[in-house]
């Protein structure tokens, strides 16, 4: 289990500046954000001196600008025979992660023959879905954080194909 060295909360300049009793809501996905957080939740009921603002999520933000908060590159002779059950997992993850944090998403997967790269929009999910492949297939992992512990960089690499 890798340490974070940093734990400095750094603001993420993907989330809008919000008052606290403001509510918003994104247009492209529907995730609201209320109370500090975002969900799926539906938004609260109008009161009087709110405000519900019609904002871009920071994830469909980071989707749209192919700004991803972590990168997972698989590689190994494992790999090969076992592509589609090891995308499925990240796909399990991903549904699981939908219904969390709205805001932890794949942007792509892509297999360019000797690997696949899966970009997510967050560090934290990429940091998951490489425990769960490990987890899971066992295999050689490294976990490198950079810009500030706001992006991952996950290498997983199996080669024992028994
Ligand atoms: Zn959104």
């Amino acid at each position: 289990m890798p340490i974070r060295k940093n734990l400095a909360v750094h603001r993420d300049p993907y989330l809008p500046l919000m008052g606290p009793k403001e509510v918003a809501v994104c247009r492209h996905c529907g995730a609201v954000y209320h109370r500090k957080r975002w969900s799926l939740e539906s938004p609260p009921v109008a009161v009087e001196g709110r405000t519900i603002r019609s904002v871009v999520c920071p994830a469909c933000q980071k989707m749209h600008d192919s700004f991803p908060g972590g990168i997972i590159v698989l590689s190994g002779e494992f790999l090969k025979p076992h592509k589609e059950q090891i995308i499925g997992l990240v796909r399990n993850e991903e549904a699981r992660a939908k219904k969390n944090n709205p805001l932890e998403r794949i942007i792509s997967i892509k297999d360019n023959g000797n690997g696949v790269e899966i970009q997510t929009t967050s560090d934290r999910f990429a940091q998951r879905i490489g425990m769960e492949i490990q987890r899971a297939y066992k295999g050689d992992i490294t976990y490198h954080w950079s810009r500030d512990d706001k992006f991952i960089r996950v290498k997983w690499h199996r080669d024992r194909t028994e």
